[in-house]
């Protein structure tokens, strides 16, 4: 179906009188989400509709592309049509969503109004604004969808130097690969270390050695001021008057949940838009998941979290209430120089990390006071021993 207005519900609406699932965003979430609906339903109507092309990718690709050489267009898995005809779905592409009338159970979109029996969020997380000054501010990237890295991809053709803004798991990983495309890389970051709220001090410092083997140079404690055009590209000014120059400003510093919309149709909304354990947010029949959902409290804006999501709602949604239930769910920083696996400790948690350094990584355990495993971030060929941990961890 085309992206034409849906003023009237679909036919299938007459026979449904729930009228279908409607799945907002064609990220991981959104389209994890139908295909699990499909393995347990065949015939539910379900449309989704997304704000951009409808192409389904892997979102993680983006940070490990330029090395492999891997234009956007081979990122992508499926074309939204491709989707549609193998999940039987409508999919709306380029369709934004503006309101959610939840009395009438009608989304606003900008080409028309379209019924819902239960909706689902899966908006995914917008980067944070930069806040820098100066007459380049607009052209600093930032890379959060395959769009964004289409154009990314371009301003870089030809470059050869990067600042990345921000030390944490983003900026890491495009560290990386810019330094092993061959880039000259100067990362900005206001911590001591990377990624310094998941890893022990001398966890981070050695993924940051190990990134500056590859030339890659950091500049730690500092953040960036304003930036400015010169001849032949850009000065990005530091908090402390240091200025480097560069091609390409790329912005790095953290997501958040997209809100919005949850909040204006007066949605209960915290960090992220708020969901008990069965994804239920605030409002009858409105479900959300992913990097923008809060789940019980708590946004995990990562792979893992949003498969297990998916799972536990397509089985309410087909008819088996079921809650979320997490796993243990290590991250993967994806730093090929120097791998990091990490298992943060729930919030709350009492102990404190026991750190071992070794050649070839650091093994950094956090523990009670009675010596229960809580969480660990490994480095290095200390990864391997994941496995065995996330099996401790379930025991
Ligand atoms: C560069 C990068 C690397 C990453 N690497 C890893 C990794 O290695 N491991 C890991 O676990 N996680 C990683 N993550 C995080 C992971 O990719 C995300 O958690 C996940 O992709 C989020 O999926 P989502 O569907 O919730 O959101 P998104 O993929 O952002 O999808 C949101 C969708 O909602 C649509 N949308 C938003 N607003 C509207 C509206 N008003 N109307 C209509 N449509 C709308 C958008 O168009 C989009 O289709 C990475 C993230 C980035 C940016």
């Amino acid at each position: 179906m085309s992206a034409s207005p849906v003023a009237t519900p679909p036919a299938h609406d007459v026979a449904n009188a729930d009228g279908p699932i409607v799945i907002v965003g064609s990220g991981l979430a959104g389209y994890t989400l139908l295909k699990e609906i499909r393995k347990r339903d065949a015939a539910v109507p379900v449309t989704l509709v997304t704000a951009d092309d409808g192409s389904f990718y892997s979102k993680p690709n983006l940070s490990n592309a330029l090395a492999a050489g891997k234009a956007p267009a081979a990122l992508v898995g499926a074309a939204m049509e491709k989707m549609a005809t193998e999940q039987r779905a409508t999919i709306l592409p380029h369709t934004r969503v503006t309101a959610i009338d939840t009395a009438r159970r009608q989304l606003v979109t900008e080409r028309g109004e379209l019924a819902y029996g239960r909706l689902i969020l899966a908006l995914g997380a917008d980067p944070f604004s930069h806040g820098l000054d100066g007459d380049a501010a607009e052209a600093v990237l930032t890379v959060n969808d395959l769009a964004d890295y289409a154009v990314f991809r371009d301003a870089i053709a030809g470059k050869r130097s990067v600042v990345v803004l921000g030390g944490g798991l983003i900026g890491c990983e495009f560290a990386n690969d810019l330094a092993q495309a061959g880039y000259r890389v100067d990362v900005v970051h206001l911590g001591d270390w990377p990624l310094e709220r998941l890893l022990p001090a001398e966890a981070g410092q050695r993924l940051a050695d190990g990134l500056a083997t590859l030339g890659v140079r950091w500049h730690f404690g500092r953040s960036g001021r304003s930036v400015t055009r010169h001849a032949s590209g850009f000065t990005v000014t530091l908090d402390n008057g240091g200025t480097l120059a560069t091609d390409v400003v790329l912005s790095a510093i953290g997501l958040r949940p997209r809100t919005a919309l949850a909040a204006a149709a007066g949605i209960a909304t915290g960090r992220g838009i708020q969901v008990d354990s069965l994804l239920q947010t605030s409002a009858p029949q409105v479900y959300a998941l992913g990097d923008c959902a809060e789940v019980d409290g708590v946004n995990l804006p990562y792979v893992q979290p949003l498969m297990v999501q998916a799972r536990a709602l397509a089985a309410t949604l087909t008819g088996t209430p079921t809650p979320v239930v997490y796993p243990a769910m290590p991250v993967m920083v994806k730093t090929p120089v120097h791998p990091v696996a990490v298992l943060p400790p729930k919030p709350g948690s009492t102990g404190g990390w026991q750190v071992a350094c070794g050649e070839q990584g650091v093994c950094a355990l956090h523990v009670d006071a009675g010596g229960r495993l809580q969480g660990f971030a490994l480095t290095g060929a200390e990864t391997a021993q994941r496995t065995r941990l996330v099996a401790e961890l379930a025991t």
